[in-house]
């Protein structure tokens, strides 16, 4: 969607250096917030939820809802969960833009052109963790609150922390604007693949929607020679009745195999079902520098961008995938 077209804060912020683009930063009031949270744009998102997933993003208890009624439940609990930034964390975030612009514009020229949106929220929905809708960040008020301490005691002097927060969001507003480009990122040089994988029944009520990587569709092969074969990584609930987020999420990876072309299905259709935790699948693992978000390409492309444009706190720094990677972000982010 479109944001910040009316009433939102707009600030023109000059960069240092005669080269730098000026950033443009939008800080939505607590009305268009809402709106880009729930409106006709983000309804796509509310439509994958199921039940114990919404139960686990909201702690809502939804007892005797329908699913259709838990999603509008879903949707009003999103709406009520914006606010207002305050004047300290409206000059936080700003600092923190401010002070990357110039190295966007030297290293990633795309990112320095790209508006930056910012949503506030309170604790009630995504367990808190830092995510993002169509083309804006979205931050609980907690974040804010450390990010505001952190910028009055003068620790923006070195933001790297700040920095790859920043940049890991804005790569999926990225990915989101410009889908086959990254797309090219995840099959070219990282070795996935895209394919269709309808989920079975026990899957749907136990997967777990990421909103910064939605479609679930992209595997991996791992093994050798006989024993090679696909995996799909996947984002799990543990607990169905009263799940917490996160504590509650495994990540694993699901066997697949190929029907006809594009279509591909799990190898388990019913319970009970082979569910690998991805992190004991090593041929993946040790196919990525990055740990701990790997379970998705959108989620491994957003710390590798934010680790390759700082340049700072690189995972792993010998692993080859950071050269092909490095070679890629130097063309694309033009
Ligand atoms: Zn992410």
């Amino acid at each position: 969607m479109r944001v910040g077209l009316i009433q939102a804060l707009v600030l023109f912020i000059a960069a240092s250096g005669a080269q730098a683009e000026e950033a443009t930063v939008h800080l939505l009031p607590r009305a268009e917030s809402s709106a880009a949270l729930t409106g006709a744009a983000a309804q796509g998102y509310y439509a994958q939820l199921q039940l114990a997933e919404i139960r686990a993003k909201t702690a809502l208890p939804l007892k005797d809802l329908s699913l259709d009624e838990a999603r509008i439940a879903a949707i009003k609990a999103y709406g009520a969960a914006t606010g207002d930034f305050t004047d300290d964390e409206r000059v936080a975030l700003a600092e923190a833009v401010e002070s990357m612009q110039p190295v966007l514009s030297a290293r990633a020229p795309l990112y320095a052109r790209t508006p930056w949106c910012f949503i506030k929220v309170n604790g009630t929905i995504e367990g808190s963790l830092p995510h993002t809708r169509g083309d804006c960040i979205v931050l609980a008020e907690g974040v804010l609150q450390a990010l505001a301490k952190a910028h009055a005691k003068g620790k923006f002097d070195h933001p790297s922390g700040v920095w790859a927060l920043l940049l890991h969001e804005q790569t999926h507003v990225l990915q989101r604007r410009n889908p086959a480009l990254f797309a090219g990122l995840y099959t070219d040089v990282f070795g996935f693949r895209q394919v269709e994988v309808s989920p079975p029944d026990w899957l749907k009520v136990r997967r777990v929607i990421n909103p910064d990587a939605p479609v679930v569709e992209w595997i991996y092969p791992v093994g050798k020679d006989a024993a090679r074969h696909w995996v799909l990584p996947d984002i799990e609930l543990s607990e169905l009745d009263h799940p917490q987020m996160p504590a509650d999420f495994k990540v694993v990876a699901l066997g697949v195999h190929e029907l006809e072309g594009r279509r591909w299905a799990l190898d388990d259709a019913v319970m009970p079902a082979t569910q690998t935790d991805l992190e004991r699948v090593a041929d993946y693992v040790d196919a990525f520098p990055v740990k701990g978000e790997a379970f998705h390409p959108n989620e491994i492309a957003a710390e590798m961008m934010a680790e390759i444009i700082t340049g700072v706190r690189v995972q792993n720094p010998e692993h080859p995938l950071w050269a092909r990677t490095r070679q890629w972000a130097d063309g694309a982010l033009r």
